[in-house]
């Protein structure tokens, strides 16, 4: 007969009995299994044609001069066609990210180097308008996957950016603390709700639709960092007050941060 998966759960009731449940979850998984190569299958397609779309967009507005009645009606299709294809890269990103099978907690990444690029990165999307603060701590690697940790880091940073007025500031921060490596994203932007904070990592979900979008973002930003993170055996935390503005953090466990013999430290053989 087929193989079945079973979820099996054991809680304790008092210190004398125990409940089992047992739950038959192969149906379950075939069809998250489904979604996902068809969310991957789908986006896969789309590039190609959104990829013409935008040449030709492009050369067409080449051809036309700027005060023809052409001209924003062009510029209107290619910003569309263009926030499609970001729409289309993160769907990809998110359904390689979910997949967590080729994924390697071996390598060690320099943070060092990885912080730099996100502090180029936040520059050019601050455009000056924004106070931007970042702080590394010397010598603080990790073990993981350098393209998921910064993409979960970058997108952190383009959010407090993108839900922040100009003039606001940004904190961003990699530091030891007792439980692990601590990377904290904190801004001053427009804050979050309580009752949307604990569905800010559905897929697709935002908090205010008619704005997000004038922000140019898909709602998968925050679905792909909880699935990064967890594959880093680390969660987002998020603390918010509305007007105020929000913090996000995670930390990366003790066990995957790469173990430093500075000198004084005693190490065990
Ligand atoms: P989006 O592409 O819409 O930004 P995300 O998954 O990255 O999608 O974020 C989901 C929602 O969480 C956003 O639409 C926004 O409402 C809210 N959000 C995320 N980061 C922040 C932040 N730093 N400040 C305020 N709201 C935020």
């Amino acid at each position: 007969s087929e193989k079945r998966l079973l979820e099996i759960r054991i809680m304790a009731y008092g210190d004398r009995q125990l409940l089992l449940i047992a739950r038959d979850i192969t149906r379950i998984r075939q069809l998250e299994g489904m979604r996902k190569e068809f969310v991957a299958n789908v986006s896969h397609e789309l590039k190609t044609p959104l990829t013409v779309l935008q040449g030709y967009l492009e050369m067409m507005q080449g051809m036309e001069s700027e005060d023809s009645v052409n001209a924003k009606p062009l510029k209107l299709m290619q910003q569309q066609t263009h926030r499609m294809q970001s729409m289309v890269e993160q769907l990809l990103a998110l359904s390689r990210i979910e997949d967590a099978a080729d994924i390697n907690l071996e390598n060690t990444v320099n943070m060092t180097q990885l912080m730099e690029g996100l502090k180029v990165e936040a520059n050019a999307l601050a455009l000056g308008q924004y106070e931007l603060s970042f702080y590394c701590e010397p010598g603080l690697d990790t073990h993981g996957n350098e393209l998921q940790l910064r993409s979960a880091c970058s997108n952190l940073i383009s959010n407090a950016i993108r839900y922040t007025e100009p003039g606001g500031k940004i904190e961003v921060q990699w530091r030891s603390t007792a439980t692990g490596g601590l990377f904290s994203v904190k801004d001053t932007g427009e804050g979050i709700a309580p009752q949307h904070i604990s569905r800010l990592t559905e897929r697709f979900y935002r908090v205010d639709s008619a704005r997000s979008r004038q922000t140019g973002g898909s709602g998968l930003g925050l679905a792909i960092v909880k699935h990064a993170l967890s594959h880093h055996h680390s969660e987002l935390t998020v603390i918010s007050e509305q007007k105020k503005g929000s913090t996000f953090s995670f930390v990366i466990p003790l066990h995957l941060l790469e173990r430093r013999l500075k000198s004084g430290s005693v190490s065990s053989v």
